[in-house]
């Protein structure tokens, strides 16, 4: 568990926010890049405080989610999960990109109102993003709750990557300047249709685009049904085997993450 505070806020395209957090604690963090993700915690609405956890002393990895379970309403903070988009660690700062996707969501609603001297907290976690030995190219896939994981995982690649990416974002004023290898071609995905479901447009542009020879590893992540959907097209369609696949459902339409 490391406490943080907010150093300062960025609105990076019309629906991201790039939350910049600082604090001592930060030293500790063993920093993995590419799509590597991390709990946050942050103070219900009426908290004026962030309580936090303590990590189980137990040596059990998540002793803390028992205890985060036994806290009382009024005290349990809210939780969700997101990438670490960068960290410098001589500056001891690190960068959380938040999609603005309203008030109805607390963690949309925390970045939109995050003010310098906010806490937050970080439960640090792993990468799903694992290449399997011997593929040829690379299929990279998103709706915009994942372009923070993809952009990182373009920005690290070796420069000799070969593949697709599909970007999906809520509208054209999100779409910016990509670091990819000059084997990767960038596809942003800008949705016209203000009512339509993340994730629906990457799911049938990629399912009708003309994929490369050879095999591909493949990692898809987004609202639930863009890399499950996605994952049996990839399987039936284009005989990908399925260890070649990382698909992560990062939120579900219409579902709050966790209560
Ligand atoms: C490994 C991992 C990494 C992630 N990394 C990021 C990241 O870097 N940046 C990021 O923004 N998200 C990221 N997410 C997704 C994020 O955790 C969810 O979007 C989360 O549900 C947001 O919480 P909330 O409190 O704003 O909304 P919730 O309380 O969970 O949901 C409230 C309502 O908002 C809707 N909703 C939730 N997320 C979105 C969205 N993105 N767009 C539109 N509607 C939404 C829900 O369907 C629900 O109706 C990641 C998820 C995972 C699992």
């Amino acid at each position: 568990m490391i406490r943080t505070r907010v150093a300062r806020v960025e609105r990076t395209t019309e629906h991201f926010l790039t939350v910049t957090l600082t604090g001592e604690e930060l030293a500790g963090l063993e920093f993995l890049g590419l799509d590597q993700c991390t709990r946050i915690l942050f103070p219900r609405p009426g908290q004026d405080t962030l309580n936090m956890p303590a990590t189980g002393d137990d040596g059990d990895a998540n002793g803390w989610v028992a205890e985060f379970r036994a806290m009382p309403d009024d005290r349990r903070p809210h939780v969700r999960n997101y990438t670490i988009r960068r960290f410098d660690p001589e500056a001891l700062e690190l960068d959380i990109e938040f999609v603005a996707h309203g008030d109805e969501g607390p963690a949309s609603a925390w970045a939109l109102s995050a003010r310098p001297g906010d806490e937050l907290g970080l439960y640090p976690e792993g990468v799903y993003y694992l290449p399997t030995e011997g593929t040829d190219w690379h299929l990279l896939v998103g709706d915009e709750s994942a372009v923070p994981a993809l952009l990182s995982i373009l920005e690290q690649a070796p420069a000799d990557l070969r593949g697709l990416a599909f970007l999906e974002v809520p509208s054209p004023d999100d779409v910016r300047p990509v670091r990819a290898p000059a084997g990767v071609e960038v596809h942003w995905l800008p949705r016209t249709d203000a009512h339509a479901v993340p994730g629906r447009l990457a799911l049938e542009t990629v399912r009708a685009a003309e994929l490369p020879e050879g095999r591909p590893y493949c990692f898809v992540a987004g609202e639930n049904a863009l890399p499950t959907e996605l994952r049996r097209t990839l399987v039936r369609e284009r005989g990908v085997p399925k260890d070649d696949i990382a698909f992560i459902g990062y939120w579900r339409h219409g579902v709050e993450a966790y209560p």
